[in-house]
C-alpha cells in the first residue's frame, strides 16, 4: 500500500491537470515502513524531459532526480524508524487514458523496486490515481492500493 498525505495527493493532481494534455511527471520520496507500507513525504514536480509534441511519453528531469538524491541523503541519511529515505518512486499522468500502467510504461522501466503512481487525466480533470509495482518477473506490473494519510501527519 501506498500512503500519502492529501496535499501530496492533490499536488500530484494539480500538476497533473495544469500539464494537461501533456504528461506530468515528478519524483516520490519517503520510506518503507517496517509494516510493510510505503509512505510519501514529499514529492517533487519535475519538467517532462521527453520529445515535445509527444503527449504518451514522460521523461524525469535527471538533474531534479540527482540533486533530490543529494539533498535526502544529506537531510536524513535514516529515518527515526531506521527506515532509509529517499526516492522511492514516481508519478506521471495518462491524459485521457487510466491509472494502469500502459505498455509503454513496461517497456521504459528503468529499475525495479520503484513505485509508479500513476493519474488519469480525462478533459483536464483527474479522475483517479493509482500505485503500482513491478512484480518480481518484471512482466507485468502489481496495483499496491493507495491510501491519504491522516491530514496534518508530519511524519
Ligand atoms: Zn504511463
Amino acid at each position: 500500500m501506498l500512503l500519502l498525505k492529501p496535499d501530496d495527493l492533490k499536488r500530484i493532481a494539480d500538476h497533473a491537470e495544469a500539464d494537461y494534455p501533456r504528461e506530468a511527471c515528478g519524483l516520490l520520496l519517503g520510506f518503507w515502513r517496517a509494516d510493510g507500507d510505503i509512505e510519501v513525504t514529499g514529492v517533487a514536480a519535475s519538467e517532462n524531459k521527453a520529445t515535445p509534441g509527444r503527449n504518451d511519453r514522460f521523461e524525469i528531469d535527471p538533474e531534479l532526480r540527482l540533486r533530490l538524491m543529494r539533498e535526502t541523503r544529506e537531510a536524513a541519511p535514516v529515518g527515526l524508524d531506521g527506515a532509509s529515505r529517499g526516492i522511492i518512486g514516481h508519478y506521471h499522468s495518462h491524459p485521457n487514458g487510466t491509472a494502469r500502467p500502459s505498455a509503454t510504461d513496461l517497456e521504459m522501466v528503468w529499475e525495479p523496486g520503484l513505485v509508479w503512481l500513476i493519474t488519469a487525466v480525462v478533459d483536464g480533470q483527474t479522475v483517479q490515481s493509482a500505485a503500482h509495482l513491478l512484480s518480481e518477473s518484471g512482466s507485468r506490473f502489481n496495483d499496491i492500493g493507495l491510501d491519504c494519510l491522516p491530514a496534518g501527519d508530519d511524519a
